[in-house]
Order: C-alpha cells, then structure tokens, then sequence
C-alpha cells in the first residue's frame, strides 16, 4: 500500500518565528477599533477555559471559535467572512520554510505514485493549511489535508487518525507510515493507530519506531528499502543471459526508446511494491538453481534498493540488464554482479545474433570473464 501521512508544522515546514500576539495586535487594530490590552485580556480568558485542556482532553477548539468569542465579547460582528480573517492572521503571526529534503521526497512519492496526505494539530482549518502549502508549491501532492480544527481531534487520539484514513480512503495498517516530529503526538498515536511512524529527530532519542534526522534521510531510507517491480516471469528465461534465468522487470524507464519490448514497465507510479526482504525470499523460492536477471524498465533507477537485494541473494549468479552505460553502475553494485547488459535498444541496430542483447550497440559483458563466448569489451 503506497500511502504517506506527513505532520506539517515543524515536519514538512521549519519554522523561522511564530508570534501569536501579532496576530491578535491585528486583529484588535483591524477588526475591533484598536482595543489591543481588551482583546489581549480575552484572548487570555479564552486560552485558560478553552485552550489550555486540549493537550489533555485531545479535544480542538478551533481559530473559528475564538472569533466568535471575540465577537461576543466585544458584542460586535466582524465585517469579512471568518475563513477570511483566519488567513490575515495566520499569515501575519508567523513566517516558516519548507524543510530540508521535503521537495525531493515528495517529488519521489509523487513519481512513484504514493497517496499522500496531511494530519495536522491546529487550530486553523484545513482550508487555511491548504492555502499555505499552496503558498510553497506543496499542495499538489497531498489528495488531503486534514486539520485538528476540522475534525475536532487532536493528535495523539485515534479518532485523529481515523479521520485521516477514511479521508483518503484507507484502512489502518503497518504499510501506511506517518511521518511527524513529536514522540507523543506523532509517533506513539501513529503507532496506536495501526500505522508505522517515522519520527524526524535530530537529537538522539528512543522511541519504538524509525528515527530520521530529516527528510532527507526519510527518501534515502525508502529508496533502500522498496523496489518496484513490473512482474517476475512465470517461467525461466534463456535468453536474459547464460543458464536458465529467473528474471524480474522491475518497473519505471526514462528512456523511451523507440520499438521498446516493454513499454508497460515505463510507469514510474505502478507496478507492486515489494520490500528488499520480501523480493529476496520470492527470489530465493523461485530461484532454484541460483540464476537471476534484474531487467526493466531500468533497474538502475532503483539501484539503491537492488544493491540491498543483492546483498540479500550473496552467492547467486545475477545479470544486470540496463539502458545505461558500464560506468552509470554503482561499483558496489557491480561487485556483486556477475553479467551486465548495457546500452539502450536501438531499432536500427536490430540483432538476433549478436547473444544476449537486442542492438548491436549493446554489449553483454561478463564482469567476471568467466563465460568464453560473449562479449569482452
Ligand atoms: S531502456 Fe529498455 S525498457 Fe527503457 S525504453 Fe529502452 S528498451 Fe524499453
């Protein structure tokens, strides 16, 4: 299941300052006559009744609400729509930036066709969040931003969870991560909720769950641990190398080549998600003999992720077939290979003689000079 729930304060965006009394000098200058050490001692009465309990309670009281307060209080009605007011003050109390490695993993999920989504504690409503993402360029990505301030449930409390879930459609489960800041709040009520979280620390601290120093570190960690695979041929292969091979497509080329024999692996955003672990076991059951061809699609795509693979499958004879060149191979990669296909199909060029490759410009190169008959560079 390709699904992420991301925090958003202090997750997705880094805060720069955050000054809630600017807001309500705003607020007071704007909206009620410049009353600003009235509205203060309100918005002070509001914090201890209804504020303060909502770590306790998990209960939100929203920005909406606080208003309305204030309009009681002051007994005067506010002259814009509510949603309106929300977003000058929410705009005028705070400054953040997009957090460190956040565009480049999320840019990853979107290509590998994640569903992505927000849960985040706030009192502002998720039509404010969502104008704010979309402030940074990051709205696109998310098919849902929920906001405490909507749902009335504060993270840590399942129903938090539970109204995300349903709003994108899923059901709780161990495949879906979330990925927040807070041990309490994220971590241990994603874990409650029957997800996995991933907790964004860079201080050391223990908590039962993956611990990242940033987002960064978050994409470098999915890109080791799941591959994307096309299919994995019912039958053996002779012709993906020497022997009688057990070959996997994995999903997701670039290359586009012209008469390609596999244009469903193209799609970066389908095919099925294995982890490292559960490919090796499929490999290591169907596999008998010891023989295997990683092909495409490229697998070079998902080289951090087959490098971990292979490291699984040590002492299995693996093939490598890719678009690329011999040296666009990471070396850790190649040291556990024993055959590499390299060169991109070129129509023109067609052969059916030239073993194991497809065009004349390609080469098959036994990295171990082992095999006497192909290709020796
Ligand atoms: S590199 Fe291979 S999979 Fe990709 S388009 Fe070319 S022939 Fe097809």
């Amino acid at each position: 299941m390709k699904t992420i729930i991301f925090d958003l304060f202090d997750t997705l965006l880094d805060k720069v300052w955050f000054d809630y009394n600017k807001g309500l000098t705003y607020l007071a200058d704007t909206y009620f006559d410049n009353k600003r050490e009235k509205l203060k001692l309100f918005a002070d009465e509001y914090r201890e009744r209804f504020m303060l309990k909502r770590n306790e309670t998990q209960i939100e009281t929203s920005f909406i609400k606080q208003l309305e307060f204030y309009e009681r209080k002051f007994e005067k009605a506010l002259s814009k729509p509510y949603d309106e007011i929300e977003w000058e003050f929410f705009s005028v109390c705070r400054e953040e930036t997009v957090a460190v490695g956040a565009i480049d993993l999320l840019d990853y999920l979107h290509e590998r066709g994640y569903t992505l989504a927000v849960l985040s504690n706030s009192i502002f409503s998720s039509a404010t969040l969502k104008r704010y993402l979309d402030k940074f360029g990051l709205l696109h990505y998310f098919g849902k931003v929920v906001s405490s301030a909507d749902i009335t449930y504060r993270k840590p409390s399942s129903q938090a969870f539970e109204a995300v879930l349903q709003a994108i459609g899923a059901s709780p489960s161990p495949e879906i991560y979330f990925i927040g800041n807070k041990i309490d709040k994220d971590a241990m009520g994603a874990l409650s909720a029957g997800l996995s979280p991933i907790l964004i620390s860079k201080e050391p601290i223990v908590a039962p769950c993956v611990i990242l120093p940033n987002l960064t570190a978050v994409k470098e960690c999915l890109e080791r641990s799941y591959l994307y695979v096309n299919n994995i041929a019912d039958r053996e292969s002779l012709v993906d190398g020497p022997g009688l091979r057990t070959v996997v497509f994995f999903q997701g080329c670039k290359k586009a080549c012209k008469d390609c024999h596999n244009p469903m692996t193209w799609s970066l955003s389908t095919g099925t998600r294995y982890s490292v672990n559960e490919l090796a076991e499929i490999l290591k059951a169907k596999a008998k003999n010891k023989k295997i061809t990683f092909s495409g699609g490229e697998p070079l795509l998902q080289s951090k992720a087959i490098i971990e693979l292979a490291k699984q499958i040590k002492g299995y004879d693996l093939c490598m077939y890719t678009g690329m060149n011999e040296e666009d191979v990471p070396t850790e990669l190649k040291d556990m290979l024993h055959y590499l296909k390299v060169g991109y199909f070129q129509r023109e060029n067609l052969t059916t003689v030239k073993p194991y490759v497809g065009s004349t410009n390609q080469s098959f190169i036994d990295l171990r000079r082992t095999y006497e008959t192909i290709d020796k560079r």
